[in-house]
């Protein structure tokens, strides 16, 4: 494989960074973290920079018919209105996965293609929200307005709740007000993820007034009682007329359209002119 000229490697640094892959009912899917704040990132480094981590993943001998961007930030969203139609054109289902409000561009794109948003949501109470997925994350009351503006355009939309906590999302008190909002924004889906809460965020959710549980209190495992916290939402949610994880993954497959026109990426692809 040639290398990248060298102008162009940078801003192909500067605008995705790869976050690993997960197991879909469609086969495996890439994640893709758009990288903020920088303005150098035209569509064309856009395309490179798709084509060229798609092309790492693919050398593995594996296709990969799913790509999740992962936004966190609002300057993240700015590459969206190219990554997706790169995508689509070439048969890949597109998910978005944000915490926070998506630009025109993106929402034409999705509409375009079918694509889907999973709108992150830890809780429905702000200081919470924040506490768990950072000060630029949306409150769950506006990305739930967001989602009818989405639906609006004909873009699928669903919830993708978490970080689920231990000693938070069990209570349901806490957690009911929230379902009830998803159902009144005509969201009927969504699904669940867990991952180890930073020292930041546990300090952010104790002055939440989040009491870390004893471990192994009463002699329950770690896991086993976060997988108990996890059924307690699921019966809340379901109850609520909300599906969790419907298709059986966490890509949501069942929403949006069906992608055509799978294209694997090969050095053709990469390099459009030098070929
Ligand atoms: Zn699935």
């Amino acid at each position: 494989m040639q290398p990248l000229p060298h102008a162009r490697e940078g801003a192909l640094e500067g605008s995705l960074q790869p976050a690993g892959t997960i197991s879909t009912c469609l086969g495996e899917a890439a994640r893709l973290a758009p990288f903020g704040g920088d303005r150098s990132a035209t569509a064309e480094a856009v395309a490179f920079a798709l084509a060229s981590r798609l092309a790492e993943l693919e050398a593995r001998g594996v296709p990969i018919p799913v790509v999740v961007l992962e936004v966190r930030r609002a300057s993240e969203a700015e590459v969206l209105g190219s990554c997706i139609p790169w995508l689509a054109a070439r048969g890949r289902r597109v998910l978005v996965r944000t915490r926070v409000v998506l630009p025109r561009s993106a929402v034409v794109a999705l509409a375009a293609c079918g694509g889907v948003v999973a709108l992150e949501i830890a809780s429905g109470r702000a200081p919470v929200q924040a506490a768990l997925l950072g000060p630029a994350a949306a409150p769950a009351e506006r990305l739930l307005l967001h989602a009818q503006y989405l639906a609006a355009q004909g873009v699928a939309v669903t919830v993708a709740l978490g970080p689920v906590v231990d000693g938070w999302h069990e209570h349901l008190e806490r957690t009911r007000p929230m379902w009830r909002h998803i159902v009144a924004a005509d969201v009927r889906d969504a699904t669940l993820w867990s991952v180890p809460l930073r020292p930041r965020q546990r300090e952010a959710l104790r002055g939440c007034g989040w009491v870390e549980p004893f471990w192994e209190a009463g002699g329950v495992p770690a896991g086993t009682r976060l997988a108990l916290v996890r059924a307690s939402i699921r019966r809340e949610a379901e109850a609520a007329g909300v599906r969790i994880a419907h298709c059986g993954c966490s890509g949501s497959c069942h929403l949006g359209a069906e992608p055509s026109g799978y294209v694997p990426i090969a050095a053709p692809e990469l390099f459009p002119r030098a070929s």
